[in-house]
């Protein structure tokens, strides 16, 4: 059997970036990949700002006195075009520019309306700079902001319009075609026979695939008959970058996922040494790249996300980013057995200063209501045995925390 990361190292060995790229909207770039690096051309921020509504003024007046004269006023978008003189202030807004000849700025709670008209009376001490953000303090010109390979989430897109970019180079979008294979499957919203089930696992694939960015042709159902699925394929191969496949490829007699994929040119059928999972196929169709997931739906979705995504992800022209991996101190004990590396289904909790964590219950590879309760997964090492209540564990929160 093959180890988890083994498995990923040979995919990523095997795979090279699609190089074709397009010119896209910011608006329209979320979830897409920037071809190149993005380089800032401008001051961030572009001048200096008053971080506070109160009054700007210079700081050694203030050796002096602590009252100043009030001369005009600074708001955002209309900043004040003259020049303080000696013991002056004005009036400054949060944002608004501050003028060159001011040094500070105090907030307004800080003050007190004087007893004359514009005589305004600074309460508190005050040191040089305050209140100020400096042009620049975030990013400066020339600044590298992303690398080319930097997939693009919401807050990116924010990025790139405080920056005044508007159109960016991006990576072609991957397009996956879709398969379940079975004989047993029928879709969602028909009848039922007693010896059926619902093909559930084209419905995650297809939704995980969308929301990494990925463009799906979802291609249906497919029985176990070798031409139909050899056909399928060829068909997909030319329509997709990718073919992402469930069931059919464990060594049943009906099986064929795996005969096809081996004569269509598999480049490798693996046992991967992990729960749930196992069988796993990974090969190339014509131009296109194949995974063959196993048909349990946690198996078919845990692959997917552990072996299939990194793999995608290159295909993408993605950077390689390692998984975020949390301690936690388990809740109560785990069943585990040497092997494989499990994945187990878990509700993470933050409790008396430390997460612990817990199993999110019967851990059988065909239940999802087991993905549907945990909000996190498990990792347990491959060489591990059963864990017991309070040793150290490592998780992987099921959904990113924030982006
Ligand atoms: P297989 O990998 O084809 O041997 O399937 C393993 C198990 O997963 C069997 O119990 C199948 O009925 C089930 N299964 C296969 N494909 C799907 C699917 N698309 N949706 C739900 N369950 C499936
Ligand atoms: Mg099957």
């Amino acid at each position: 059997m093959l180890a988890v990361n083994e498995a990923i190292q040979q995919m990523l060995a095997a795979i090279d970036p699609i190089a074709e790229t397009e010119t896209v909207h910011i608006a329209d770039a979320v979830n897409r990949v920037l071809a190149d690096s993005v380089t800032s051309t401008v001051d961030v921020p572009g001048y200096n700002n008053s971080a506070m509504d109160g009054y700007a003024l210079r700081v050694a007046d203030l050796q002096h006195t602590d009252t100043l004269q009030m001369v005009g006023e600074s708001r955002a978008g209309h900043p004040f075009t003259g020049a303080l003189n000696a013991g002056e202030c004005i009036r400054i807004m949060t944002g608004a520019q501050v003028p060159e000849s001011a040094d500070t700025v105090v907030a307004q709670e800080n003050t007190e309306l004087g007893a004359s008209a514009n005589r305004i009376h600074i309460c508190s001490p005050l040191k040089l700079g305050n209140n100020i953000r400096k042009q620049g303090e975030e990013l400066k010109v020339g600044a590298v902001v992303y690398a080319h390979g930097s997939k693009l989430h919401p807050v990116d897109i924010g990025m790139l319009a405080s920056l005044g970019i508007a159109n960016i180079s991006v990576r072609r979008q991957l397009t996956i075609a879709v398969f379940s294979t079975g004989d047993e499957l029928v879709q969602p919203g028909q009848a039922r026979r007693s010896d059926q089930l619902y093909d559930s696992n084209r419905f995650v694939i297809h939704a995980m695939l969308e929301r990494c960015g990925y463009q799906v042709l979802n291609l249906g159902l497919i029985p176990d008959n070798k031409q139909e699925i050899a056909d399928a394929f060829i068909q997909a191969a030319k329509q997709a970058d990718a073919i992402v496949c469930s069931g059919g490829v464990s060594v049943g007699d009906a099986d064929y996922t795996k005969q096809v994929i081996a004569e269509l040119g598999a480049v490798g059928f693996w046992k991967v040494a992990m729960k749930p999972g196992k069988p796993f196929a990974f090969g190339k169709v014509d131009g296109a790249w194949f995974f063959g997931l196993p048909g349990n739906p946690v198996s078919a979705t845990v692959t997917l996300q552990q072996l299939a995504l990194p793999a995608l992800q290159r295909l993408a022209g993605e950077r390689e980013l390692q998984p975020v991996v949390l301690g936690a101190i388990a809740g109560e004990a785990l069943k585990k057995r040497p092997g494989r590396a499990d994945f187990q289904r878990g509700i993470v909790r933050y409790e008396n200063g430390e997460n612990r964590v817990y199993s999110a219950g019967p851990q059988g590879s065909g239940m999802l209501s087991s993905l549907v309760h945990g909000n996190c997964l498990i990792l347990l090492e491959q060489d591990r045995n059963h864990v017991a209540a309070g040793e150290a564990v490592q998780i992987q929160m099921l959904q990113t925390p924030i982006k």
